[in-house]
């Protein structure tokens, strides 16, 4: 239809009018920045599935990783701006310039904002024989085998990296870093002994948590996580100030037309209420934002205010890729 009228000379405006009314006409492609079985590919997956019953389409999650999830954003904001590549990113979305010199994307000029998605608490975890028992014998047991022990990540400006970095800083210990394509991997090799930290997202520890099969030492967040309550928090241990957690949102190219964007948030709202969504997220501890920051002020407000705030951050600490 769309083509046709173009074809026929019709102007933009009306086409950009019916791209809307007849959008999505075929599945959609939801770019990640991070491996398949990870934290950010559980949620795009559970939020994927139900998107597609508003949109009646598929919404197909395609992981596209590397460079601490950077490549991914880039491919999106040079994506045809059409409605039918998005992106699911987290806070790496508002902390990649500072720790980037070149960075293949700008998050303030490249992307149309769709709303705010969830917010993940992370953890850190260990493998399972790594002797301290609590982060009162862990610190120490730190600084004493600080040339023998190794902190997974999904690369540089992933969540993971941003944790352990600042958890390390607070201690004023740096360790050997692991990079992962993703923290699925990163968590494989923890499971096998190969890594002995890391600090993940609850939607991939939490059962590997409640099977007993890592140590756990303390949840990043202000409050205990509800769906894992005998997890003292960090500052509850004495590291105060010491607070993180993961925002997500969805994003499409710039240039994506604005009832397209309404249409996809409209999905991102339904899937938001969706009984099934909400009752994973909250067995996984991940918290789906209201209905009034699924939108795209919110995001892009969001996004900017964490730009702010991290990045004097980072740039002080000099964590930087070329
Ligand atoms: N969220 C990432 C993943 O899904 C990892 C990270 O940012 O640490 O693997």
């Amino acid at each position: 239809m769309l083509k046709k009228l173009i074809a026929a000379g019709v102007g933009l405006v009306v086409s950009t009018a019916v791209l809307a009314a007849d959008f999505p006409e075929k599945p959609i492609t939801m770019i990640i920045p991070f491996s398949a079985g990870g934290p950010t590919d559980t949620l795009a997956r559970l939020l994927g599935q139900s998107m597609s019953k508003s949109l009646k389409q598929s919404v197909i999650v395609e992981n596209a990783t590397g460079a601490g999830g950077t490549l991914s954003a880039g491919r999106v904001a040079r994506a045809t701006p059409d409605g039918y590549t998005v992106l699911l990113h987290h806070n790496g979305m508002s902390t990649s310039p500072a720790m980037y010199r070149k960075l293949p994307f700008n998050p303030l000029t490249d992307f149309e904002y769709i709303g705010l998605v969830a917010d993940v608490p992370m953890v850190l975890v260990a493998r399972k024989d790594l002797p301290p028992n609590n982060l009162k014998e862990l610190i120490p047991y730190i600084k004493a085998n600080q040339g023998k022990l190794t902190m997974g990540n999904a690369g540089l400006g992933a969540v993971s990296h941003q944790c352990g970095m600042l958890f390390l800083r607070a201690l004023g210990t740096p360790l050997t870093t692991v990079p992962y394509r993703g923290t699925a991997p990163a968590m494989n090799d923890l499971l096998g002994g190969q890594i002995d930290l890391l600090c993940d997202q609850t939607t991939s520890t939490t059962s590997h948590i409640r099977a007993g099969k890592v140590k756990v030492y303390g949840a990043t967040t202000r409050n205990r996580v509800a769906s894992l309550p005998n997890i003292p928090t960090f500052a509850e241990q004495g590291m105060k100030g010491f607070e993180m957690y993961v925002w997500h949102g969805l994003y499409a190219p710039k240039g994506t037309p604005k009832p397209v964007i309404a249409t996809l948030g409209a999905a991102l709202r339904d899937a938001l209420k969706d009984p099934n969504v909400k009752a994973r997220f909250a067995d996984l501890g991940a918290e789906p934002v209201a209905a009034d920051k699924a939108t795209p002020e919110a995001l892009q407000a969001h996004l900017k205010a964490e730009i702010d705030k991290w990045g004097p951050i980072y740039k002080q600490a000099g964590a930087f890729a070329d």
